[in-house]
């Protein structure tokens, strides 16, 4: 725990942005495909020429609405288009529309994954708005350039209230908005792409007070790992100001992940007068209930019923569901592996461990670093069949990880099968026994420990193959003589 901690308390708000998954940008046809090259994707609307006018993607409304039903917001019947204007070179208009008063969808809260023993805790959203990007500056050796590519590409801004308490919690809400934007369909929220991107609102107060602090706003946080960290560093800076008898200033930091540390960026008192007003080029917003129906109807399983169905269903803890939850992708594997398997909670261990090491391994994504789920189901059922062990198993997946062949090919081609034949398995024990004589004597005389030490040659004696609850059960029956 940081100093001072025992003594105060953070308080932290996040503002996230998230790329809606639109082919087209929010005002005009222009394609948002990352990667163009520069100035690629650009027309009169979006590079703000005179005389042009907004159309409002239909697809980004639904996109927004979606969110709002994701987060258990009320979606508002009428919305309105709000300009916020301010001068820069990568905002061609000199202003950018957005939302203000009147957001698409008030209220609402993201769900954070319970710890173990205790309660999910909710995190309440203020509101979640629409608006455009801007574009992009680059600063070069021999001048500055501006690539518009971004400009006018589909945003939604979800505010949190100040209800997160940690840099820990503050990942974990992080984590849980990625996974809803992602099951939802509503953004792929790539945060190394810029398609999700955080400002983070600090402040700190004496514990056991209810006044908020004067907070800082840190931004240019491009990793869930960066916002955890500017949010300890920003929270130990402010304790020790308060600690030294001073006053936090209102001011906007940018996080320098070089020196791991925030830098005063403008003070509010120099802070832009956005001069918000209603956009005059576009009518209000009219969400009529019988969309908001129609979007909730094509909702996927969230991720927070997908956890509580894995604890109540399957048994698993809250930490192992959250891990399987994670991605999509990796539960629908995890769920595509089940049929036929008695044992839940093997198979769930199974992919948290050897199907996340084999992406990780190989850097792939899940289809091509895995074999289909119904091969690792296959493999696993000759696991709980007593076909094969656990290690022979495992052995078996990963060479199926590399190959690309089935289960069942794979155990025979490796010759992984476990011998269960008693007959077998008894020939061996009562050889490994007559080639010991002195470990026998030694184990009748009351050194119990020496069972292991037969159990381990019979095993060799078997290439490994033996099932060992068999060898168990017959050793024990012959070394007592
Ligand atoms: P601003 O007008 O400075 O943008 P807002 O009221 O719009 O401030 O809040 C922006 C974000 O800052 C929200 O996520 C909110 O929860 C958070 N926030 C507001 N006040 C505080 C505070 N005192 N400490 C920490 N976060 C705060
Ligand atoms: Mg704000
Ligand atoms: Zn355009």
């Amino acid at each position: 725990m940081a100093i001072g901690l025992e003594k105060y308390e953070a308080v932290i708000g996040l503002e996230v942005h998230a790329q809606l998954l639109t082919r087209s940008k929010l005002f005009c046809g222009c394609s948002t495909a990352f990667g163009a090259p520069p100035n690629g994707n650009v027309c009169p609307v979006c590079m703000g020429m005179p005389g042009v006018l907004p159309v409002l993607n239909r697809q980004a409304v639904e996109l927004a609405v979606r969110a709002g039903i994701a987060a258990h917001s009320e979606i508002a019947p009428h919305s309105i288009f709000d300009r916020k204007s301010y001068f820069y070179p990568d905002l061609p208009k000199g202003y950018q529309i957005s939302q203000y008063e009147t957001p698409v969808c008030k209220g609402g809260y993201v769900e954070l994954p319970a710890k173990d023993g205790e309660e999910p805790k909710r995190i309440r959203l203020v509101r979640i708005h629409l608006e455009e990007d801007a574009g992009k500056n680059i600063h070069e050796a021999d001048g500055s350039l501006v690539d518009f590519n971004r400009s006018g590409v589909p945003l939604v801004e979800i505010v949190s209230e100040p209800d997160i308490r940690s840099a820990d919690e503050a990942g974990a809400y992080l984590r849980a908005l990625h996974a809803i934007l992602r099951y939802a369909d509503i953004s792929d929220a790539r945060m190394e792409e810029g398609s999700m991107r955080c400002d983070v609102n600090v402040s700190v107060r004496p514990r056991g007070t209810e006044k908020l602090g004067v907070k800082s706003e840190i931004k240019n946080l491009n990793s869930f790992r960066f916002v955890e960290k500017a949010i300890e560093f920003e929270v130990s800076r402010q304790i020790e100001i308060l600690e030294a008898g001073g006053k936090i200033a209102q001011e906007t930091h940018l996080w320098d992940p070089v020196r791991e540390e925030t830098r005063p960026m403008r003070s509010k008192e120099f802070a832009h007068d956005y001069r918000y007003f209603p956009e005059p080029d576009l009518p209000p917003l009219r969400i009529p209930p019988d969309l908001v129906e129609a979007v909730k109807s094509t909702m996927p399983e969230m991720p927070a019923e997908r956890r509580a169905r894995y604890v109540r269903d399957y048994t698993l803890s809250p930490y192992e569901a959250d891990v399987l939850v994670a991605e999509r992708e990796v539960a629908d594997y995890f769920e595509a592996a089940l049929p036929g398997l008695k044992n839940r909670k093997a198979a769930a261990n199974w992919v948290m461990t050897e199907v996340l090491r084999a992406i990780r391994e190989s850097a792939k994504p899940l289809a091509e670093a895995a074999p289909k789920p119904a091969e690792t189901g296959s493999l696993l059922r000759m696991v709980e069949a007593q076909k094969i062990s656990l290690n022979a198993a495992k052995t078996a997946f990963a060479a199926m990880c590399k190959s690309g062949k089935g289960a069942e090919a794979t155990v025979a081609e490796l010759g992984l099968a476990q011998v269960s034949d008693e007959a077998a398995i008894a020939e061996v024990c009562d050889k490994v026994i007559a080639a010991h004589p002195k470990e026998l004597a030694e184990y009748r005389g009351g050194r119990d420990k020496l069972f292991g030490f037969f159990v381990g040659q019979a095993m060799k004696a078997m290439g490994g193959k033996a099932n060992p609850k068999v060898i168990n059960e017959l050793l024990k029956k012959k070394l007592a003589g």
